[in-house]
């Protein structure tokens, strides 16, 4: 009894749950909007939200003036530094506009044709390279494959995908959910989700699909899906947008009590409400 009057004081101690009101056509934005080929792109990415590469200058590019999102790119960079894979590790390809991820796809049916390009190219408007959250990467070498580059299960490349989703990545495309994400293994291409999204999805080898899908099951009102680790404890959950349509309609998201919070779409029907308690503060109950 006398704990419970503790917490609850405790829980007092932050601003009560709030409510922010969002446009409907930002579930097409965030870092975890699922793009494939039933959730297409639908809202270009604001330049403002690119970085070019060279802003680090230790990271090696396939090509001048890759861009990725700004944050991604924070992190890729702390990842590669991370893995100590800066000098091995070469960032193939980032940011593509669409006219950039057209020209890929019909080189890539002319030189590789129909088959192989179905398995690894996206097509225009389908490809995460347009959102700036994705990144290729390979070892660097000689010769680079700039569909698929090589990108091997050892030394630090192995560290690499063992570090990612401490710092917020996902390798996209896993062997096994070909049927799911219809594009082939792909060793070499990671995707920003953010933490602890990646070390959730995988704990429990969920595809982006999959975890998108499952996310609708932690609404607001219901259970949310708690993480925690050393240093925070996560509250996620669902709200669906209101209303039809994602012109007009906004939606009112509630905020449960944290310390911070981001909020992204879902690029298909809702958004997704990740909040932050950071040990050490009033939420050390
Ligand atoms: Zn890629």
């Amino acid at each position: 009894m006398e704990q419970l009057q503790q917490a609850e004081q405790l829980i007092d101690g932050y601003a009560k749950i709030h409510t922010i009101q969002v446009a409907n056509a930002e579930i097409h934005q965030g870092h975890l909007v699922l793009i494939n080929r039933e959730h297409p792109i639908r809202q270009e990415v604001s330049t403002d939200r690119l970085l070019p590469l060279s802003s680090f200058p230790a990271i090696h590019t396939l090509s001048e003036n890759m861009l990725l999102d700004r944050t991604c790119l924070q992190h890729l960079a702390d990842l590669l530094e991370a893995c100590e894979g800066i000098n091995d590790i070469i960032a193939v390809s980032g940011y593509r506009t669409r006219m950039e991820q057209e020209q890929i796809y019909e080189s890539s049916l002319a030189e590789n044709g129909a088959e192989y390009t179905a398995c690894y190219v996206a097509l225009p408007n389908k490809s995460e390279h347009q959102t700036g959250l994705a990144v290729d990467v390979g070892k660097r070498n000689i010769d680079v494959d700039f569909i698929a580059p090589v990108f091997p299960d050892s030394g630090v490349y192995m560290t690499f995908k063992q570090l990612a989703a401490g710092y917020g990545f996902v390798q996209r495309y896993k062997e096994g959910k070909e049927a799911i994400t219809h594009i082939s293994c792909e060793p070499w291409h990671f995707r920003y989700v953010g933490y602890p999204h990646a070390a959730i999805m995988e704990r429990n080898d969920w595809c982006l699909e999959e975890y998108i899908d499952q996310l609708r099951s932690f609404p607001y009102e219901d259970n949310h899906l708690v993480f925690e680790d050393e240093r925070a404890c996560v509250a996620i959950y669902y709200v669906p947008a209101a209303g039809e349509g994602t012109t007009t309609y906004t939606t009112a998201i509630p905020v449960v009590p944290c310390d911070r919070y981001t909020v992204s779409g879902n690029n298909s029907d809702g958004f997704i409400v990740t909040a932050y308690r950071d040990k050490g503060s009033q939420a050390d109950v």
